[in-house]
């Protein structure tokens, strides 16, 4: 391993989280989420190791869905902003992209273009949401206008998402189910509600199609929650190594703006990785990193290319020596949380200076890719 950080994938372990949500829903079928560059993880590299274990993909934008085709990705794909004028629609049709339809402007479009290749259209139903989607009161309206739309492939089929699944006591998810459901029972179309918390959280509201996101990448959708309790696999483990190890008199600021001052003499090491790297910047003193498996804590600032550590429990660190900053044995949902955000978005946000290199954890080899 060389000196810079990097990002190990195990695709073992996507594979597993899949199978998990096979498990937990076993009559939907799988719309697997990888907008954002597969939750960071990497789109072509995840979307290649799912092949054909999943039955549709998701995005969230148009390019996202026509850079898988240009790959050579043959599943349906859905774009789940939609399209927003006739030269995006027409980008979809000739990729047969799957739209998202969740306002008045996009059936209209639909019903101008009429398209040569039709495409499947998924109505977004807002019930509460409050983000996209069309109204209920006008839901029975746009369904009708869709299903005899030449250019809407077969039945539209409806779907809402979930604002609070990711609070397990929150009753606004059974009273979102509650609506879709009062709406979409009248009608004869497919459905889909589920993300990630309602799957785990909520098996009545599984419907003909769950879309996992969070969950396949081996992370808990819940508050406070930890991916092993769901018998969920991290997949992403970001790590570095000591990169120095220096010695410090009691009452030594450490770090930018010597928020941090030495309690006795110590030794303090520097890790090569910061928020240039996408590690968070507001990671408090005292978050937990793994020196050669044995947890510690930063002290300091985050800088841009290094953290240092506390080694007054670890004599016997070394330059070189390996530095998880979360993975299988320290949850990235820990780490959220000690910097005051969501495990989502510290995925998203590991840059593209950090090396990405893929393992299957049932041989335990690594390859950079
Ligand atoms: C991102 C997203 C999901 C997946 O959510 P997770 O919480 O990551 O499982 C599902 N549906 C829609 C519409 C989304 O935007």
């Amino acid at each position: 391993m060389d000196s810079a950080p990097r990002a190990v994938i195990d695709l073992t372990a996507l594979r597993h989280n899949l199978q998990r949500v096979r498990t937990l829903a076993p009559n939907s079928r799988v719309l697997a989420v990888v907008k954002a560059n597969a939750y960071g993880h990497g789109l072509f590299r995840v979307v290649t190791a799912l092949g054909d274990a999943v039955d549709a993909l998701a995005v969230a934008r148009l390019g996202e869905g026509v850079s898988l085709r240009r790959a050579g990705i043959a599943c349906p794909i859905v774009v789940l902003e939609g399209c927003a004028n006739q030269q995006e629609l027409n980008l979809a049709a000739a990729n047969q992209l799957e739209m998202v339809v969740h306002n008045l402007e996009q059936i209209k479009l639909l019903q101008q273009q009429k398209l040569r290749n039709p495409v499947v259209c998924w109505l977004k139903i807002d019930t509460g949401m409050h983000r996209l989607g069309l109204p209920l009161n006008s839901v029975l309206t746009a369904y009708q206008a869709l299903a005899s739309c030449g250019s809407v492939l077969g039945k539209p089929r409806l779907m809402t998402h979930f604002a609070n699944a990711d609070d397990l006591a929150d009753p606004a998810t059974k009273k979102q189910w509650q609506l879709f459901q009062g709406i979409t029972s009248v009608l004869d179309a497919e459905t889909s509600c589920a993300n990630s918390g309602a799957i785990l959280g909520w098996p009545e509201t599984h419907a003909d199609w769950v879309r996992p996101g969070i969950m396949l990448y081996g992370i808990s959708p819940f508050m406070g929650g930890r991916a092993e309790a769901y018998d969920l696999h991290p997949v992403m483990s970001l790590q570095s190594q000591l990169m120095a190890i220096n010695h410090y008199k009691k009452g030594d600021a450490i770090g930018y703006s010597g928020s941090w001052i030495c309690p006795e003499n110590m030794a303090v090491g520097v890790v090569s990785i910061g928020y240039g790297d996408g590690y968070p910047r507001h990671a408090a003193s005292g978050t937990s990193v793994l020196l050669n498996g044995q947890r510690i804590p930063l002290v300091g600032r985050v800088s841009m290319d290094m953290i240092s550590l506390d080694l007054r429990t670890c004599p016997e660190a070394r330059v070189g020596d390996l530095v998880t900053l979360w993975g299988a044995d320290l949850p990235v949902e820990e780490i959220a949380e000690a910097a005051n955000t969501i495990p989502y978005q510290l995925l998203c946000s590991v840059t593209a200076r950090v090396d990405f290199v893929e393992e299957h954890s049932e041989n335990g080899q690594t390859e950079s890719r």
